[in-house]
């Protein structure tokens, strides 16, 4: 198998020179209920800058999710030809021999979708976008929601789930071409964060405040955006990435005083909280795919090498959508 392990612990800013691939053998004898499976689709997220998830030891092989196709089995729920999800790593073959350690996951209900999207409005980013929005910010028609991070698996979801919700959205990303895919997708209001000074394109765009407000990039974003919340906003904390490569915790405006002076519900939360129900997720979005009111992009970096690649562009902005590793 190759491998990508990590080979010097990160340290601020994520670089492709802190992985290494490596060659590791794999046994194919096969015994009991084993089976051995080769990588078709890999993805990057944030979470492997950070969490305690997603973080690994150097010498270790980076975490991740993956879809494989199985090559070899003496598993009969799994034979040969069928496809696998599977947190195995940024690795290229891996042998199987319990589906539960070795967290095999159950594959969505695809139908006629790209298998890719397993791994995006199909998987982790789509159920992220379904049941942290939904849940948590409770959209109710007319509302006026602000996403961040806009452009990406997450946040270009969790837009058009809003208007499908009958909401008025606002979101910013960090080129243009992202703002222009935002308004084909149906954004009411979008704007380059890199250009604008962000307390005014919030009142520009929302001279009331906003009802919702879901936060994938924290930090000073964040203090800005509460101050720009109506009375009795609901705030989902999805995600921190302007300081998932901070030496050191963000500084930056004390954001409490506008949580109690609003009244503010903010919720932070981990999509696994709604494992359970992730089926209903996919159902909904499978559904909205097929009746055209969700679009997704992918940007597919072709062959396991780009791993790290595709990793740092998560930072560097590079991707538009989910960011896919196809073999
Ligand atoms: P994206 O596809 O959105 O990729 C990351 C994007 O973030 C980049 O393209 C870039 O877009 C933007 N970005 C990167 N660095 C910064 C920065 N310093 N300031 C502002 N924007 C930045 O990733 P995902 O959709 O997969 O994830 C989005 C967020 O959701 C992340 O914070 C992630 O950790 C979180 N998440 C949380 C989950 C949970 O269970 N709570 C589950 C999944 C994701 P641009 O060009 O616009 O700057």
């Amino acid at each position: 198998s190759k491998v990508w392990t990590v080979k010097t612990a990160f340290d601020g800013k994520v670089q492709t020179s802190n992985f290494e691939l490596i060659e590791e053998e794999v046994s194919d004898n096969l015994k009991d209920d084993a089976y051995l499976i080769e990588a078709l689709h890999w993805t990057v997220d944030p979470y492997m800058r950070t969490s305690e998830l997603g973080r690994v030891k150097p010498g270790q092989c980076m975490a991740g999710e993956q879809i494989a196709k199985v090559i070899a089995s003496k598993n009969s729920s799994h034979p040969v030809g069928s496809l696998v999800r599977v947190f195995a790593g940024w690795r290229t073959h891996t042998l199987i021999y319990n589906d539960v350690e070795q967290k095999v996951g159950r594959m969505p209900e695809l139908g006629d979708l790209p298998l890719s999207l397993t791994l995006g409005v199909m998987g982790m980013p789509g159920m992220t976008a379904y049941f942290g929005f939904l849940e948590l910010c409770q959209p109710k028609e007319g509302d006026v929601v602000l996403v961040n991070g806009a452009a990406g698996a997450v946040g270009s979801l969790v837009g058009q789930i809003a208007k499908i919700k009958g909401c008025k959205v606002v979101g910013c990303a960090g080129t243009d071409d992202k703002c222009k895919w935002l308004k084909e997708l149906g954004f009411d209001e979008v704007f380059n964060y890199k250009k604008v000074d962000l307390s005014e394109a919030l009142k520009a765009a929302a001279p009331d405040g906003f009802d919702c407000f879901f936060d994938n990039i924290g930090a000073d974003f964040t203090a800005t955006a509460l101050k720009h919340m109506k009375q009795f906003g609901r705030v989902s904390i999805c995600g921190q990435i302007s300081s998932y490569n901070d030496k050191a915790p963000p500084k930056g405006e004390y954001p409490f005083m506008f949580i109690l002076g609003k009244q503010l519900k903010i919720e932070g939360f981990i999509v696994m909280r709604w494992y359970q129900r992730w089926a209903e997720g996919e159902k909904a979005m499978a559904q909205w795919i097929r009746e055209g009111k969700i679009k997704y992009k992918e940007t597919v970096y072709k062959g396991f090498e780009n791993m790290p690649k595709a990793f740092v562009g998560l930072f560097d902005g590079a991707n538009t959508g989910k960011a896919i590793i196809s073999a």
